[in-house]
Order: structure tokens, then sequence, then C-alpha cells
């Protein structure tokens, strides 16, 4: 199906963006890579009347290392990110998640910037940029607010985002030594969307026990969060396969999980808890070098 009519506007600049999201409102959309909201505009399950495109902002895509952060622009794509040497060294854990999204196309067009305000249940970033407890900036016509990672997924497509605001980057700060991540993820066979998945990034101390962990579920439920009951189970332990298993059956703990076509509620849970002890696993094997 084609989407409903609409007026197409290209932003030259974030200011202009702004404006024009205020002067359209609610019949305005912006427009990235468009992988997300085109094929919801050709199901006529959004009709904006006004497209602001905002891929042509200078400043708005690339990767800097900012000294105790990395700093990710919103247009940047989950390609760019798979591939690039800085995310690689200092952040596998985006490189990882970026390097399953989708399939070659998506992640040549698609932007962590959309797919994070996009916020879809299934979406793979979430789950990382909630354990790599990442900031998130927001411009809208009251200047920049920074959001974190945990404030940010507020329910299904809903985001602490508000229709005026503009993604303009993401702050990561940088992993003490000794840590180790994951990303482990239940994909729908057909699009490559996270049934449900989980991250987790996990730091040692010199006798190897757990000094922090984090750990960032998608899929499983309506808006990505932290399982709180497992990361408290593993602090202060030594990370041996026990503590991790008991933990890990704790990551679904007060979880009110989502169940369609592709999972029952009872599947998608006890997935969870197999792909936490998994990511649990490989992280700690990582951070242990
Ligand atoms: C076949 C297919 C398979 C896919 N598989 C996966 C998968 O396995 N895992 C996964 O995570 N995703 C998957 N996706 C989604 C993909 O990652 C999209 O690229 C992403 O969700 C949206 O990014 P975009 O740049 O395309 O955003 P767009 O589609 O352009 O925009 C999406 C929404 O975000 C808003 N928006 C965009 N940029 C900004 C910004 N900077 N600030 C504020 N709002 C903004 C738009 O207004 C719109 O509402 C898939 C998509 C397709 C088509």
């Amino acid at each position: 199906m084609n989407p409903a009519t609409f007026a197409y506007h290209r932003a030259d600049s974030v200011d202009t963006a702004i404006a024009l999201l205020a002067q359209y409102g609610e019949e305005s959309k912006l427009i990235a890579g468009g992988h997300s909201l085109l094929p919801i505009m050709k199901l006529r399950l959004a009709a904006p009347a006004h497209l602001i495109d905002i891929t042509r902002i200078d400043g708005l895509d690339g990767i800097r290392d900012e000294g105790d952060r990395l700093v990710i622009g919103a247009l940047t794509t989950h390609h760019a990110i798979e591939r690039d040497d800085l995310v690689r060294t200092l952040m596998p854990l985006l490189a990882e998640t970026a390097s399953v999204v989708g399939d070659r196309q998506v992640r040549n067009r698609g932007t962590i910037g959309g797919a994070l305000a996009h916020a879809d249940a299934a979406a793979d970033y979430p789950a990382a940029i909630l354990a790599l407890n990442a900031e998130l900036i927001a411009v809208g016509p009251e200047g920049e607010r920074g959001i974190s990672a945990g404030d940010f997924f507020l329910d299904f497509l809903t985001t602490a985002l508000t229709p005026a605001e503009l993604l303009t980057e993401i702050r990561i700060p940088k992993l003490p030594p000794r840590t180790g991540s994951n990303y482990q993820k239940l994909a729908n066979q057909a699009s490559g969307y996270a049934v449900a998945g989980v991250a987790a990034v996990v730091t040692l101390d010199d006798g190897g026990v757990v000094a922090d962990v984090r750990v960032g579920i998608t899929g499983t439920v309506a808006a990505a969060r932290r399982a709180a009951a497992t990361e408290s189970a593993l602090m202060g332990k030594q990370a041996d396969e026990a503590a991790i298993q008991q933990a890990a059956d704790l990551a679904t703990e007060g979880l009110e999980p989502l169940a369609d076509l592709h999972a029952s509620a009872e599947y998608r849970l006890r997935v969870t808890r197999g792909l936490t002890r998994r990511a649990l696993t490989a992280a700690v094997a990582r951070a242990r070098g």
C-alpha cells in the first residue's frame, strides 16, 4: 500500500528541524533512515501530513571520543556503528548489537537515533543502551537536556522525548578495565527483530569478584528495562557458574511479558532467563580476558 499524501520538508540544521516541528506540531514527523516510519506509513498506521527530513543536518552523524565517554550522533547508521574502530575497541557491546539488527539494507539506512526514538518493543539497541548506562541528548524549543537510558523507554513505541524534541546524540561513559560485555537475542526468523534480547556488562575486581553489573532486557516487555534482581544477586559475588545461574533465574522477576504470534508469554520469560545466563557467562569470560 502507498502512504497517505504528505508534504516534504528538508531541515538543514537542528534549529530548522525544531522550528518545523513547532510549526506543524502533531501533524509532523521527523524522518531519518525511514526504516521504521515508512513501513508504518505504508500500512497507514501513521499518516503524518508533514515529513521533516533530518538526514542532511551536518554534525548529527559520526562517532567521537570525548575522553571519558564515547559520543554517537543520532544519524549514525547501524552499519557505521558495527564497523567503527572506536566502537569496536571501546564499546564492543554496541558494535555487536548493531551487527545483528535486521539485514544489510536495514543496517545501511537505519540510524541509532531513529531506532531509539521509535522504541519498538522488539528493537535491539535499548538493551545495550540500558546496560551501558548511556545518556540520550534531546534538543527542543527550551534547549538541550540529557535523559538517562533508565528514564528513556516508557512504553510500547513511547519514550521520554516530547513531540517537539529531536534526539541529537548518545553519550556513553567509557568502561573500566576488567569489563566484559555481550548481547544475546532470539531473533524473529523473518525480520530479525528480537523476540527477546539481553545485554550484559560485567566489571570484575582483581580477585574476580563482580564489582559492577548491568543487564538490559528488550523484546520480552513493552518497554526495555534493567534486570534489577539479577544485578543485585550478582554484585559482590565470585562470578562462577552457580552464581550466574542463580542471578539469571531472577531476570524475569516483576516483568509483564508480551505475548503474540511469535512467542507466548511463558516462552518469552523462559528464553529471557536463558539468554541472561548466556550473556552474563560471555561477559564474565571477556572481563577475565
Ligand atoms: C525489514 C526490517 C527489519 C528490521 N529488523 C530490526 C532488528 O532486527 N532489530 C532492530 O532493532 N530494528 C530492526 N529494524 C528497524 C531498523 O533498525 C530501523 O532502522 C530503526 O528502528 C529506525 O531507524 P530509522 O533511522 O530508520 O528511523 P525512521 O524510520 O526514519 O524513524 C523512526 C521514528 O523515529 C523518529 N525519529 C527518527 N530520528 C529521530 C531523531 N533523531 N530524534 C527524534 N525522533 C527521531 C521518527 O520521527 C519516527 O517516528 C528493522 C526494520 C526493517 C524494515
